[in-house]
């Protein structure tokens, strides 16, 4: 890339986002500066597992993202295999040659990947400012602040156990409505949760019903568990820039609409939000990111609304499906590889299927669930937007 000489790089947020754009301003030799409102990296997760799937291009997420700029140095476990469960607790095994995601840990602990990419980042030169939060970017940079609002939630618990490491998935209207639920162990830690993409508020039932389920089929054994609740946004914007100012990651709305696999596009978009401002062309960036993660967003849009209709009897022909693959790899790469008929669908129900708003009054309900508490209040939605909102907040057809 042609980089040119460069004032500071201002990056808000120090998630993955913000971390990945200020390791490639760093590399390039620009002075990176990233401010993060909280006293550390991590704060928004807790100790949790999460996987950076790779399944949507041919090569591997780890080694792209290395060719970027995020060196792979952070603990992580490759997964080829994982259990699933329809919705009538039926057992499918799906395996691939390759590793079907990587699983980290997130939070302020160390070990993990927030851990491993602010320790990247203090290597390169990047100049971290903790306890800052920003509103305003007068001189343009980089948004990388997270979600906006909740889509779906997810609530479960983190935990250490005895039991093998392995990853398992159930899908059930009954466990987690149009969502799924997992467990994920990896080296005596665990994680099991529910993600729910409708009926918010019973999540106590949900999550209870869960725990029961991975109990009697997976053989679940927890101590020290601790609750935990998280939001997740899914949006696909017109445009990710503002003037001179970029949205990248969750800030932009870039999470798989269908799973919520959201670190790889937030590393992804950080670094092509990063590129544009070192080549001083901000202008640029809606068609790097629109190039790089425009179609596979678009498909796991319809992915989401074809999903969201299935029910339970959709989900035994799609578990089914994948367990007839030889290859659950390149099955979900087609499921999430852009193609002329999903471009249409797209153009069809892509508003149908964008970024949920809160049902009317549930926000000024006194309901305690995760959903209604990670709404903000509307005077807070309007002061974070002091910062510039993606412009267009419809999905790009
Ligand atoms: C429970 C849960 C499970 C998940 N599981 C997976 C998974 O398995 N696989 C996957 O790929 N994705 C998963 N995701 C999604 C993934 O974690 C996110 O998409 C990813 O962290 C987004 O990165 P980001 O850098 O955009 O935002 P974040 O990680 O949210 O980082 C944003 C940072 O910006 C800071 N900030 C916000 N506003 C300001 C401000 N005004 N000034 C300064 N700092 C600010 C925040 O404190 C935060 O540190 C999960 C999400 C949740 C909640």
């Amino acid at each position: 890339m042609a980089e040119r000489a460069i004032q500071a790089v201002h990056i808000v947020g120090a998630g993955p986002a913000g971390l990945a754009a200020a390791l490639t301003v760093a590399r390039a030799g620009g002075r990176a500066i990233v401010h993060e409102q909280r006293p550390d990296v991590g704060g928004r997760f807790h100790g949790d597992l999460q996987g950076i799937e790779n399944w949507t291009t041919h090569g591997d997420a780890l080694d792209e993202l290395e060719a970027l700029g995020v060196a792979r140095s952070f603990e992580h476990q490759s997964y080829r295999e994982g259990v699933f469960y329809d919705p009538e607790g039926r057992e499918y095994v799906y395996r691939s040659p390759d590793p079907l995601f990587y699983l980290v840990r997130r939070g302020r602990e160390s070990g993990t990947l927030d851990q491993g990419l602010k320790r990247q980042a203090v290597a390169a030169g990047v100049e971290l400012r903790f306890r800052d939060p920003v509103r305003r970017l007068p001189n343009g940079g980089i948004v990388a602040g997270g979600p906006r609002g909740p889509d779906g939630i997810v609530v479960g618990y983190v935990f250490e156990t005895h039991r093998a490491d392995g990853v398992f998935v159930a899908l059930s209207d009954d466990l987690a409505p149009k969502g799924y639920c997992y467990l994920l162990v990896s080296r005596g830690r665990g994680t099991v949760a529910a993600c729910l993409f409708a009926d918010f508020h019973r999540e106590k039932m949900y999550t209870d019903r869960m725990l029961a389920f991975f109990r009697e089929k997976a053989g679940l054994s927890m101590s020290n568990a601790m609750r935990f609740g998280g939001t997740g946004n899914v949006l696909l914007p017109a445009t990710a820039r503002h003037g001179n100012i970029l949205f990248a990651g969750e800030a932009a709305g870039f999470q798989d609409a269908l799973w919520g696999f959201g670190m790889r596009l937030a590393m992804l978009s950080g670094h092509l939000a990063a590129r544009a401002i070192l080549e001083g062309t901000p202008e640029t960036y809606d068609r790097l990111w629109r190039s790089r993660l425009g179609g596979q967003l678009k498909a796991s849009i319809v992915n989401r609304y074809a999903f969201s209709r299935m029910g339970d009897r959709g989900y035994v022909r799609l578990m089914s499906s994948i367990a007839r693959a030889r290859n659950a790899r390149e099955w979900l790469r087609h499921h999430y590889a852009a193609s002329p008929w999903k471009r249409f669908v797209f153009a069809l129900t892509g508003r149908a299927a964008a970024s949920r708003r809160p049902p009317p009054g549930c926000a000024l309900s006194n309901c305690d669930c995760t959903w209604c508490r990670s709404h903000p209040p509307p005077t807070a939605t309007r002061r974070a937007s002091s910062i510039g909102p993606p412009a267009g907040d419809a999905p790009a057809a």
